[in-house]
């Protein structure tokens, strides 16, 4: 069973998020840059699966600017077989326009399962897969926090308020990613040099026939108000009677 990964490059966690002059997006100029971090459970579940001998190969994808190379060769160091950058430089990605190149990419791959993360950290659409399963007309187990395939079939086990819930999906099925799903090994440095050696597959969007072109348009971006100061207080004494004298329901 070939298991294709979809992985993003965005913002690092731990990186200062700044908005553009322009207010048109967020700088991505001059910022730590990692993979994301949902993405790297979907590489560590697929990476699981082979050793586990229920999947052959691991092919990782990702689309965007020449520099998501790196995001590749980390996934590569965490144990993919092989690695497919879509170079969108001038392009505006968007949800579906990341989904059309997918859907183009899993054509020509026949992945048996897609792994994507549940959300991107940088725009939380939360999207991208549920469009790819319904342009490939693939079904679909999101927020995945647990996976077991078993022949031709996966089984997907939701996180719920209530509690669990799980999903018996036919193969090939379109599966995201949750936080609860596994927990992404330490990438050492022997696989990271390793990695660095492998070859990274280029296509340009229209080798795939597909036009990526954005249809939403951005208005504006801004960045939240800032929040008024945090006061210490000495002790609970002193929280009671500000409870008491300041409090105001609001
Ligand atoms: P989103 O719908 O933007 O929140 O992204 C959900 C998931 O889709 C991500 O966690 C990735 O697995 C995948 N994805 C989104 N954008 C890209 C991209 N440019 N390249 C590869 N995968 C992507």
């Amino acid at each position: 069973m070939k298991v294709m990964v979809c992985v993003k490059r965005v913002v690092d966690f731990n990186a200062r998020i700044r908005v553009k002059p322009d207010k048109s997006g967020i700088e991505t100029e001059n910022v730590k840059m990692s993979m994301n971090p949902f993405d790297e459970i979907a590489v560590e579940e697929a990476v699981r699966l082979k050793e586990a001998g229920k999947a052959t190969e691991v092919v990782v994808v990702s689309c965007g600017v020449e520099r998501a190379q790196d995001t590749l060769r980390v996934a590569l160091a965490i144990g993919a077989d092989r690695a497919i950058l879509v170079r969108a430089e001038n392009e505006v990605l968007q949800p579906l326009g990341v989904a059309k190149i997918l859907k183009a990419l899993a054509e020509r791959e026949s992945p048996r399962l897609v792994l994507l993360g549940r959300q991107a950290t940088d725009d939380d659409a939360a999207q991208t897969g549920q469009m790819l399963a319904a342009l490939l007309d693939w079904p679909q187990g999101i927020f995945a926090s647990a996976i077991q395939v078993d022949g031709d079939t996966v089984n997907v086990v939701q996180e719920m308020d209530e509690g669990t819930k799980t999903l018996s999906l036919p193969l090939p099925a379109v599966v995201t990613a949750d936080l609860g799903l596994n927990a992404p090994r330490y990438v050492t440095l022997p696989n990271m040099a390793r990695a660095r050696k492998q070859p990274i597959e280029m296509i340009m969007p229209e080798e795939l026939g597909v036009s990526a072109a954005p249809r939403l348009k951005v208005l504006g971006m801004d960045t939240p108000p800032a929040r008024s100061g945090v006061q210490m207080l000495p002790d609970v004494a002193a929280l009671v009677e500000k409870l008491k004298n300041e409090a105001k329901v609001i």
